[in-house]
């Protein structure tokens, strides 16, 4: 199951991605009107989230082509278990939260020099994101994540 999240769901199409989903926002500087958003998510077989009803009155959304979830303004948390319930998602491999991209599991030597010496000597995996570059690993923004999608999925 892929998303699109309109651009108030910004920071909701983020957690989806680090709970191992495919979604797309648009952000500033694109197109994002109702028209486009919908188009682009019927091409990509994508679940529609908006944060407002406007989109009921697109065709595609009307007559079901197009998964489509209203999500209201609630905390972060709130949103992003709404969806999981709705969808009945189980937490999977996370993708780049950054740029939705998937992170390929590599070893140390592989990232010695792009990341500090200390991370390198602390940990042993760290996860390359396919899309953007970015390193990662579990250190203690990685737990504060860990944490929150495990109050969301138990
Ligand atoms: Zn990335």
């Amino acid at each position: 199951m892929r998303f699109l999240c309109d651009a108030m769901l910004g920071g909701l199409a983020k957690w989806l991605r680090a709970a191992g989903y495919n979604a797309y926002y648009a952000s500033e500087g694109t197109d994002i009107s109702d028209a486009t958003l919908t188009r682009k998510a019927l091409e990509e077989s994508r679940v529609l989230l908006t944060s407002d009803g406007g989109f009921l009155e697109r065709k595609p959304v009307r007559d079901g082509s197009v998964g489509f979830l209203r999500v209201p303004h609630l905390p972060l948390e709130d949103q992003l278990r709404l969806v999981v319930e709705h969808f009945g998602l189980v937490r999977r491999q996370s993708r780049c939260m950054e740029c939705n991209g998937e992170l390929d599991t590599v070893s140390r030597e592989v990232v010695a020099g792009r990341v500090p010496q200390g991370v390198v000597r602390d940990h042993e995996t760290f996860f390359l994101c396919q899309g953007c570059g970015r390193v990662f690993w579990h250190g203690s923004h990685w737990q504060r994540i860990g944490d929150r999608l495990e109050r969301v999925f138990g």
